[in-house]
């Protein structure tokens, strides 16, 4: 059983006073909803403040992790800008997000790239979020499953065996995030299978079985249900809804119930 993952990427959002807040009420919202593992990642300046306000008092011993938005692949030098690894976990980070759509569409970030930061995570002892999907162009013309193929078998590459369990996938159709479109259950489900067949293909059956692989694309309070009642959908990687506690707070409540039913 797969306990479902939900996170909530902020994006370029939040001031100081408001991502502390955001914070507390996420924490509040988690505690309500015990099981899905939650992390949050906020903006890199409000990492600290916003680990702090996770850190206490927990709510009913429950935890919500922090992560970070993006990675460099170095551990440090010079690279003007580039925040890495190391710094991340010396903030208290546990996660970080590889291979946002943002990120690949708006800044031109490569697989090769990509990989690079994954695996210079995962050796720093992170847990990451590698983001995979296809455009509407892509999906218009039938490529879906090969582009989340190849964006699955690039950005895992050179991954080992032993790091694989300390990988989510994000299954995230570009044409659906922040644009009020969502994938149906069935269309995600089909995309879900597939990816976890190329991991089984790379990792083996066990590890394909236990990896988790979330959905993102305007997923909502009243879409979250139906998307995490799919078998291979464990739990979802949330933009918009994330910036408001009560909302986001639905969505863990309905990865709990889901985790439930398939349990
Ligand atoms: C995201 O940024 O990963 C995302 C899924 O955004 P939204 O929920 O706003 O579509």
């Amino acid at each position: 059983m797969r306990n479902p993952i939900i996170g909530g990427n902020w994006k370029m959002n939040t001031d100081k006073a408001s991502a502390v807040a955001l914070a507390r009420g996420v924490l509040s919202a988690a505690a309500a909803s015990p099981g899905p593992e939650v992390v949050v990642f906020p903006p890199f300046p409000y990492l600290l403040p916003v680990k702090e306000a996770l850190s206490h008092p927990t709510i009913g011993g429950r935890t919500v992790a922090v992560g970070a938005q993006d990675v460099y692949h170095a551990d440090r030098g010079a690279f003007t800008g580039e925040v890495s690894p190391l710094m991340l976990r010396d903030c208290g980070c546990t996660w970080a997000l590889v291979g946002h759509s943002e990120r690949r569409h708006i800044l031109h970030e490569g697989d090769d790239n990509i990989n690079l930061k994954l695996r210079s995570a995962l050796h720093a002892g992170l847990s990451v979020i590698l983001c995979v999907g296809e455009s509407l162009h892509q999906r218009d013309v039938g490529e879906t499953n090969h582009v989340n193929e190849k964006q699955t078998r690039l950005g895992l590459r050179e991954v080992k065996a032993e790091e694989i369990d300390r990988v989510v996938i994000a299954y995230e159709p570009v044409w659906a995030i922040g644009t009020g479109k969502t994938a149906t259950p069935d269309d995600a489900q089909d995309a879900h299978e597939h990816i976890r067949r190329v991991v089984a293909d790379i990792f083996g059956r066990d590890a394909a079985e236990r990896i988790r692989i979330q959905y993102g694309g305007s997923m909502n309070p009243s879409n979250a249900a139906e998307l995490m009642a799919m078998p291979d959908i464990d739990g979802g990687l949330i933009g918009g809804a994330s910036l408001k506690p009560e909302d986001f707070g639905k969505i863990i409540a309905a990865a709990a119930a889901a985790a439930r039913v398939l349990g």
